[in-house]
């Protein structure tokens, strides 16, 4: 099991004796937002600072699917399986519709600009929920600098009626996020203020109402040591697997650390992908890994 670090016994009924971890491409900037297009046999994910959503194939390697991207950041499909992308040079969300044309989703609230969409997820009721911290308009980097007008928030939005409500604000920079198998949880991962040296590394949870738009909670998770959660995702068994500094952990439903993927740079984000869901996709700074796993992404209800 090379690579996999295991600190709880239950991490070998997950992870696989004879599959490690692969490289599938590297010399990209900064990457992100990986998300699995199963009906194309394809993984989509960003090179951020390079504003260009690129495309991975087992048969076909690597190329751009679009650029520029709008720098787009975390991608998600929704319950029709539209592409939904955040963007940082437009401040919001964009679908990409079945003729390719692309609709510009929502780009304010309360009738002020929003900040840089950061990442994104769908729930089974339609509903589109993303995080909206400054990471993007504060550096040239990453999609330009800009004014913030909107306090760190996480949202949801109804693409329906287009209504869009605060569902947390008690955050300095919300990032990646997930529900849990059942939708009664939500994780977001809490970075804080990256200008300063010390960001934040929690993963917060919440409770999600049986009315399923609104939330209470939000204590702490788990501290993500060493680096900090940028991007999540959930297993069949409502495993928490985050990047870190030095790969991938695994978190049981109480936050307790199960093991790691270790992967040889900082990891961004991360998708479960494959035709059976069990291949997990790493972003791990300039490059793209994967690793097949004993378990499934989780399947929204
Ligand atoms: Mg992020």
């Amino acid at each position: 099991m090379e690579g996999i670090e295991i600190r709880d016994p239950r991490f070998k009924t997950l992870v696989l004796a004879n599959a490690s971890l692969e490289q599938l491409a590297s010399g990209f900037r900064w990457i992100e937002g990986p998300v699995w297009m199963g009906d194309a046999d394809c993984l989509l994910f960003q090179d951020l600072p390079r504003n260009a959503t690129m495309r991975w194939s087992e048969t076909h390697g690597v190329s751009v699917y679009r650029s520029p991207s709008n720098y787009a950041n975390g991608q998600t499909r929704d319950r029709q399986g539209r592409l939904i992308a955040c963007s940082h040079r437009s401040r919001c969300l964009y679908r990409t519709e079945y003729d390719g044309r692309v609709t510009t989703l929502v780009d304010r609230h309360a009738g002020k600009r929003l900040n840089a969409p950061n990442d994104v997820i769908v729930k089974s009721d339609g509903s589109i929920w993303f995080t909206d911290p400054v990471y993007g308009i504060s550096t040239d980097y990453e999609g330009g600098r800009q004014e913030s007008e909107q306090r760190p928030a996480v949202y949801r939005f109804d693409p329906g009626s287009g209504e869009i409500a605060i569902a947390a604000d008690d955050f300095d920079g919300p990032n990646g996020l997930a529900f849990s198998p059942d939708e009664h949880r939500l994780y977001v991962a809490e970075t804080g203020d990256q200008t300063d040296d010390h960001p934040r590394q929690y993963i917060r949870v919440f409770d999600v109402a049986s009315n399923g738009r609104t939330l209470s909670g939000g204590k702490l998770f788990h501290k993500i040591d060493p680096g900090y959660c940028d991007g999540m995702r959930v297993d069949q068994h409502g495993n928490v697997w985050s990047s870190a500094a030095d790969g991938v952990h695994c978190l049981d439903r109480d936050g307790k650390l199960l093991g790691k993927v270790r992967v040889p740079h900082r990891v961004s984000n991360l998708t479960f992908g494959g035709p059976a869901k069990n291949r997990l996709f790493i972003a791990g700074s300039g490059t793209l890994y994967s690793i097949f796993l004993n378990c499934r992404g989780a399947q929204t209800p």
